[in-house]
């Protein structure tokens, strides 16, 4: 396929049960190539959404184009995308081998074409040898890279990842999301990938959708919707994140003059996120991460200087969360090393640099 036609294009989709708007008008372009995670909470539409492409389910407004061909109204086996699902779905009594050819016989491929595909994807998944078992003989993992196996196998343009890894422990999950990724990489296909694990999302995708209520809150890379948050709620959900509230005093060309914590701060304007802009009086959010509030001596140029009480602290393994409380009795959350002699109700002083805050012109009451 032609790199200029995107992958999947999902262009104003609704689909309601019953009075419930499970997608709500959304919108995305997929190129071409690309690992893309659908990330959220439970019940946010990310699975509806991967089924409507799919044609599992019938959007009720809208359509779904896949290599640039409208698919809204084909049946899902017609569709050049394949799904994976979390329970793996192989056909439980026939042969690995048999498993993987399926799709290839379904597409009416040849006996030697078959073969030859089955062999490839064996190889592909790391798992040579297992073409003669059944499902039930394989581990959690393995059947996974079957089932993975099993899908890219007739060569789709797409693959539909709906939580495949959801069953997993922690440390199988870890290896096959690496493995995913590098299958990915290799074969060059577009993955779909559902998942609400915000460090799956991060680690494994090219571009990442947020979704909340049926709706795509942010699209962008891992790093920009990790530093760049449009909404409270992205910046709440892909990380910990400090809200800061406070008001802009006035905007002078690409400076921002901001009131935080009875303290003058002037930030770079582009600070501001989603798209959006401010006006002198409006009330904002300072999005900071804990590991951008640096415990230190003095502030370096433009830094935000706060005092801050330690509170608690919250073991993470390789990093504490030291949960403190600011002059003005906000809470402030900052990262430190196990082992650093910062604990007890100690008063710290602490900095934030300019490029470590994210700006949320959300509020558009003015204050006086
Ligand atoms: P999870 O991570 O829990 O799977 P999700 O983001 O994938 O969540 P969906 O499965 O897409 O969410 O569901 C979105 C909403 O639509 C939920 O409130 C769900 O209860 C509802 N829903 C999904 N399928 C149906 C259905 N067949 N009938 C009625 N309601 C449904």
């Amino acid at each position: 396929m032609s790199k200029s036609v995107p992958a999947i294009e999902v262009r104003n989709v609704v689909k309601s049960f019953a009075e419930f708007r499970a997608i709500d008008n959304v919108s995305l372009t997929v190129e071409s190539g690309i690992f893309i995670t659908l990330l959220g909470p439970s019940g946010c539409g990310k699975s509806t959404l991967l089924r409507s492409i799919a044609g599992f389910l019938a959007p009720d407004s809208g359509s779904i184009l896949v290599g640039g061909r409208d698919v809204t109204a084909l049946p899902p086996h017609i569709r050049p995308v394949n799904m994976v699902f979390q329970d793996y779905a192989l056909f439980p009594h026939m042969s690995v081998r048999r498993n993987v050819g399926f799709g290839c016989e379904m597409k009416g491929m040849t006996r030697s074409e078959i073969e030859a595909r089955v062999d490839a994807m064996l190889e592909l998944i790391r798992l040579p040898d297992v073409g003669n078992r059944e499902p039930g003989e394989l581990s959690g993992g393995q059947r996974q890279r079957v089932a993975l196996a099993r899908a890219l196998a007739p060569d789709p343009v797409s693959l539909l990842l709906d939580e495949p890894l959801g069953a997993l422990d922690l440390k199988l999950r870890l290896e096959l999301q690496h493995e995913l990724k590098s299958i990915q990489r290799t074969t060059g296909k577009t993955f779909v990938f559902v998942t609400h694990d915000q460090d799956e999302a991060m680690s494994m995708s090219d571009l990442v959708a947020v979704m909340k209520d049926g709706r795509i809150e942010q699209l962008g890379t891992p790093r920009a919707i990790y530093a760049r948050p449009a909404t409270a709620f992205v910046a709440g959900f892909v990380g910990a994140a400090n809200m800061l509230p406070a008001r802009v005093c006035g905007i002078d060309g690409a400076r921002l003059n901001l009131e935080v914590e009875g303290q003058n701060w002037v930030v770079p304007t582009d600070c501001i996120t989603g798209g959006k802009s401010a006006a002198t009086g409006d009330l904002v959010t300072l999005v900071i991460r804990p590991e951008d509030v640096i415990v230190g001596s003095g502030p370096g140029l433009g830094e935000l200087a706060l005092s801050a009480r330690a509170r608690e602290q919250t073991f993470l393994g390789g990093r504490i969360h030291l949960r403190c409380q600011t002059a003005n009795g906000t809470s402030l959350t900052l990262e430190v090393r196990p082992g650093s002699a910062l604990e007890g109700d100690g008063i710290l002083d602490v900095y934030v640099a300019q490029e470590a805050v994210a700006i949320l012109v959300d509020q558009k009451e003015t204050v006086k």
